[in-house]
């Protein structure tokens, strides 16, 4: 009968430091085995120097190390890189690294392919074909802060969940791999350099709130009328903004923490100036700023930039009613590296 192994970094550390124990060997041996899978990233025991020969055939007997390949990166001319990131499994997912003159951002993925149907999104038409690990997530961060040092003389300084899937469909994994992010025993960043990105789903925000997390909350919004998101996206039907509004007023009375709005812009569905009293009267629920995001087309899709006319009118209309606006330019469009593009395309 074939056993199979067991993923080693599936383990805790008091797990590791329990399995040394019953080897009648030392518990401090799984600290050191531990800090080589996370703080060290090593890929094969054979990496790990300080442990005996003996103690790594022990692991190698009993354990595997999946961790993940980068596949193919492309660089695109505005700085951005895309990996194509190989599961062990055999799956690929993609993650982006966003390179600003103040920061360099990893944007990694949760899931591979997503849950959600959202009809401008290149990756919803590959459907959900499975969650990442916490491993799978916290690989993609180390791909990309080695990629930062060397193209861009400097480590990681952000991470967004907005890459493939929808975080809050895989919360555990997710939040797992933001503990070991941040962890000193891990990658050691600020959790409050860390945003998480969903399209709103209302338990999950509230969960959020009562488990008392630490990074910051973006939602992806596109339309504050209910009918408008529905459109675009189905979820909504699920999930109605009467829910969203609720959950995020949770949010905010629990954590003081202010969220941004995701708002892309599309001609002949969110650019009337309904659309925008809309978004306005959204804003007032909780302390917010909106980041409109500049729309990248897939191909086939129905989904049209809107005109600089209507874009004007959403940033005039905003501010005049003092709600913090950004206006987000895409980054990476010739590599199919931007917002909503993610869907395996080489
Ligand atoms: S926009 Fe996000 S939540 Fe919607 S389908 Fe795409 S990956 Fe999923």
């Amino acid at each position: 009968m074939i056993t199979k192994k067991k993923d080693i970094r599936s383990l805790t550390k008091e797990q590791l430091r329990d399995f040394f124990v019953a080897q009648d060997d030392k518990a401090f041996r799984g600290n050191q085995v531990y800090e080589w899978l996370w703080q060290k990233s090593a890929h094969s025991f054979n990496e790990m120097t300080n442990i005996s020969l003996e103690t790594r055939q022990l692991l190698e007997a009993n354990f595997v190390i999946n961790h993940i390949e980068v596949d193919t990166i492309q660089r695109s001319n505005d700085g951005t890189i895309k990996n194509a990131v190989r599961l062990h499994d055999g799956l690929v997912v993609e993650s982006v690294l966003i390179p600003t003159k103040t920061r360099t951002t990893a944007c990694v993925s949760s899931q591979v392919g997503c849950s959600l149907d959202c009809l401008f999104c290149a990756t919803a038409r590959l459907k959900r074909m499975r969650n990442l690990n916490p491993d799978e997530i916290y690989d993609q961060v180390v791909a990309i802060d080695k990629e930062s040092r060397l193209y861009h003389n400097r480590p990681l300084s952000n991470i967004v969940f907005m890459g493939m899937g929808e975080p809050l469909m895989n919360y555990n994994n997710v939040l797992k791999a933001i503990e070991k992010i941040t962890s000193p025993e891990g990658l050691g960043m600020s959790s409050k350099r860390i945003t998480v990105s969903t399209s709103g789903v209302p338990k999950m925000i509230k969960k959020m709130a009562d488990d008392d997390v630490k990074f910051n909350l973006a939602v992806s919004l596109h339309s504050a009328i209910e009918e408008v998101r529905t459109s675009i996206m189905p979820f909504n039907e699920t999930f109605p903004l009467s829910d969203l509004k609720e959950s995020l007023e949770y949010w905010y009375a629990k954590t003081k923490r202010m969220i941004s709005y995701e708002y892309v812009v599309w001609k002949g569905i969110n650019d009337s100036q309904k659309d925008i009293d809309a978004l306005v009267k959204f804003c007032k629920y909780v302390p917010c700023k909106v980041n409109i995001i500049e729309y990248n087309p897939i191909d086939d899709g129905d989904f049209e930039q809107a005109s600089h006319k209507a874009l004007d009118n959403y940033l005039k209309t905003l501010e005049k009613n003092r709600i913090v606006v950004n206006v987000r330019r895409s980054r990476g469009k010739d590599i199919d590296a931007a917002c909503g593009q993610l869907a395996n395309k080489k």
